[in-house]
């Protein structure tokens, strides 16, 4: 044996893995022994092997994926880091998504049919305004018993595109939803609305829309979110925000390399890295409704002219859904008004009470 090699026994010993999974890994084409001796068919691993073992071995803790983690191992360092970020991203995202149905299946179980929530209902109010420096707006907000939806267009066809959006949503503002899980529902309406707005912009008009829409299920909500637009919930006194931004600054937040602080001001905060186009999944998920609650979906006309404190206060001091939406437009507008702003506002009323 040469002097910079280590059987398998201490390389295993040396970088926490077993024989058995060093055999594998050479098997998979993950992580090849220097040299395997024709003779006996011992596996020998060279010293400086030792530092891809430990990768390997995190990796495997991390619970990623053996095709994977070959993927991370043939990267240089930097690119290595981003795909380990990119691939938790997705594991939190899962966990998200699997916490929400768990927590579902629980009431569910629990409950039975949720007969203490029949009870819930929505007073509701939509409003959307030009905003003060803007030639026309392109927004688009709507509410309904069952249905809360914002749409902020953009491009030359951008008004059509944010009421094409919306109108495909429509059908679901009804009592008598479709069968079928209410997540599942929701995307294929989404697949409706992403439709409707290729063929608003046909023609070759560049246009496209974002989508924030809230579905009224009588005891919690079905998100659905892709774009800048924003849904957050005033409970308690607190203001939560629902959904995440996507646009550049937010992947910049994201990544470390821009403070929130800094976003506010930055001149691309606006820029969006997805919208309402076939192949970009939009986020979906369950948000469960407590009465008292209040609802807010606005386009980001209001956000980026309104902090968010400012936005607290003006939804807790509001008496109905109609006076918080001519209140939050008044502060967008008293900011300047420099983009068109929609709000939607909902209580979660119950009834019994
Ligand atoms: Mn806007």
């Amino acid at each position: 044996m040469r002097e910079d090699e280590l059987t398998i026994g201490a390389f295993a010993r040396a970088c926490r893995l077993s024989p058995k999974a060093l055999r594998l890994y050479d098997e998979l084409r993950l992580l090849r022994p220097r040299r395997v001796d024709p003779d006996t068919g011992y596996r020998y691993y060279a010293v400086d092997q030792l530092e891809q073992a430990r990768l390997v071995a995190w990796l495997r803790r991390l619970g990623m994926p053996l095709a994977r983690i070959r993927e991370v191992c043939a990267l240089p360092p930097a690119g290595a880091a981003r795909e380990i970020r990119a691939y938790w991203a997705g594991v939190e995202a899962d966990t998200a998504a699997r916490r929400d149905l768990a927590g579902f299946l629980v009431g569910h179980l629990l409950t039975g049919p949720r007969k203490d929530h029949t009870m819930l209902e929505l007073r509701y109010s939509a409003r959307s305004d030009r905003g003060l420096v803007r030639p026309a707006n392109q927004d688009t907000a709507y509410a309904g018993g069952r249905l809360l939806a914002v749409a902020d267009g953009f491009g030359p066809a951008g008004a059509r595109a944010s009421a094409s959006a919306v109108e495909a949503l429509r059908f679901l503002d009804t009592d008598e939803l479709p069968a079928g899980n209410v997540l599942n529902v929701l995307e294929d309406a989404v697949r409706g609305a992403t439709e409707a707005v290729r063929d608003a912009a046909d023609g070759g008009e560049e246009a496209g829309t974002t989508l924030t829409a809230l579905l009224w299920t009588g005891s919690r909500l079905a998100l659905v979110h892709i774009g800048d637009s924003r849904a957050y919930v005033l409970r308690d006194g607190a203001l939560f925000r629902i959904t995440e931004d996507h646009t550049m600054v937010q992947s910049l937040i994201d990544e470390g390399r821009l403070t929130p602080e800094e976003a506010v001001t930055h001149p691309q905060r606006s820029l969006l890295v997805k919208a309402l186009s076939p192949g970009t999944p939009p986020d979906l998920r369950l948000q469960d409704a407590q009465p008292g609650d209040r609802y807010l979906v606005c386009s980001d006309g209001l956000t980026t002219a309104v902090p968010d404190a400012r936005v607290r206060d003006l939804l807790a001091s509001a008496g109905g859904p109609d006076d918080a939406v001519r209140a939050l437009i008044e502060a967008a507008n008293g900011a300047g008004g420099p983009d068109n702003v929609s709000c939607v506002v909902a209580d979660v009323i119950d009834r019994a009470a």
